[in-house]
């Protein structure tokens, strides 16, 4: 009886994988994680206190459907400063959560019979949005370091391209997409004319390289892309639901509506948070930037250390990709073999479209992650 695009979506890996792990805790298993897609650190204390004062101040009503003018505003003026992109506040909008703003351009952009490029290794709900949006997937290879260029990018495009998906620092690898390339691909959208979603949710966490928002290059190429972003990774902020983007004023419009008739506002009070977290103290993500680096570096002399894995050095993001096919298990066997015999999540490689890889966030302690290491080296020994 449900629908065909209810029973075409496959459940989120990385979702099913967490709450396995996180039963597993409630019954007194004692289960390192590496599963959880977000930082372990506490939304820092300005921005909670500025949740608390819109409560007390009784802003708890309905605010305009793509988010409040003062919010909209701060992001225009993160944009310009942070992004060197300039978007007027009409180019902006609101929604719950980066992955609410992701679902509304899929839905506003794309047709039936349109194609999107994604490349490959890339986060789980891409691929489930494109599909729900009854758009077609071409899915695109990146090199053995996991680096886009245009040159592989250009061999999908079709007269049915509509769009390319474009995320740097990538889920699940952490590879930046080097300037030159963006530049190439910049000048492929423009003369092919498709849509660039730019997913730069990770963009303060790329540990000493500088980071390129394909729309701040030109006018030409700004008109078709969508910079896609969220506080939820850089703030702590990932339960407060507030993703944001800047478009064409089209493309904001159309995004509106769909919002009108779904969620309408995202909340107020988490509105009121990621105003602060905007305009506040920034002091909070050098501090997770310099903990995650260290945990970087770390995690990746482990796994090399590993009969049968090994890791390209993460360039950004918060996570390790390994290629674990020198164990002679699949990523799903690994996985859940791992979880069940040595108590470890991590998530397969087959969610991301690449077989033979785990990805495991260091987005947890280091006390956490060496206990991790220990666990995994012990349990292939005795395999
Ligand atoms: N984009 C990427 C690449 C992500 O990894 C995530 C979360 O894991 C999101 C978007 C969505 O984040 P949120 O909806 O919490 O803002």
């Amino acid at each position: 009886m449900l629908s065909q695009r209810v029973r075409n979506i496959a459940p989120s890996a990385t979702l099913a994988i967490d709450s396995k792990a996180k039963q597993l805790k409630k019954e007194g298993k004692d289960v390192v994680i590496f599963g959880a897609g977000e930082p372990d650190f506490n939304t820092p204390e300005n921005i909670k206190q500025a949740a608390k004062k819109a409560i007390d101040s009784n802003i708890t009503r309905y605010t305009p459907v793509g988010g409040m003018p003062e919010l909209k505003k701060a992001v225009a003026e993160k944009f310009r400063d942070f992004n060197k992109i300039n978007y007027d506040v009409s180019e902006i909008i609101i929604g719950c959560g980066g992955k609410h703003i992701l679902f509304n351009t899929m839905m506003a952009v794309l047709d039936k019979g349109d194609e999107a490029i994604l490349p490959v290794p890339f986060w789980v709900s891409f691929e489930e949005m494109i599909k729900l949006a009854e758009a077609k997937v071409k899915l695109c290879p990146t090199d053995e370091k996991f680096k886009l260029t245009a040159d592989s990018i250009e061999e999908k495009i079709t007269d049915k391209t509509k769009l390319l998906i474009l995320n740097s620092p990538s889920n699940p690898s952490g590879a930046i997409v080097e300037p030159s390339e963006i530049k190439k691909i910049a000048k492929l959208a423009v003369e092919n004319n498709f849509y660039v979603i730019s997913d730069e949710v990770y963009e303060h966490f790329t540990y000493g390289k500088e980071h390129l928002s394909i729309a701040s290059l030109n006018d030409e190429i700004k008109k078709l892309t969508i910079t896609c972003n969220s506080v939820s990774k850089t703030y702590a902020m990932t339960g407060w639901r507030i993703g944001y983007c800047g478009a064409a004023k089209e493309v904001i419009t159309a995004m509106e509506n769909l919002q009108g008739h779904s969620t309408s506002n995202p909340s107020n009070i988490a509105q009121m948070a990621a105003l602060e977290a905007l305009k506040g103290s920034q002091d909070s993500i050098k501090e997770m930037l310099k903990a995650f680096d260290e945990r970087r570096k770390f995690i990746h002399k482990r796994l090399n250390e590993i009969e049968g894995v090994s890791c390209v050095e993460p360039e950004g993001a918060f996570y390790a990709f390994p290629d674990i096919s020198g164990t002679g298990m699949d990523s799903m066997n690994f996985s859940s073999k791992l979880l069940d015999e040595a108590l470890v999540a991590v998530v397969p490689g087959m969610a991301f479209g690449k077989e033979g890889h785990v990805r495991l966030s260091y987005a947890t302690s280091m006390h956490e992650i060496e206990r991790g290491m220990d666990r995994i080296v012990k349990w292939l020994k005795k395999r």
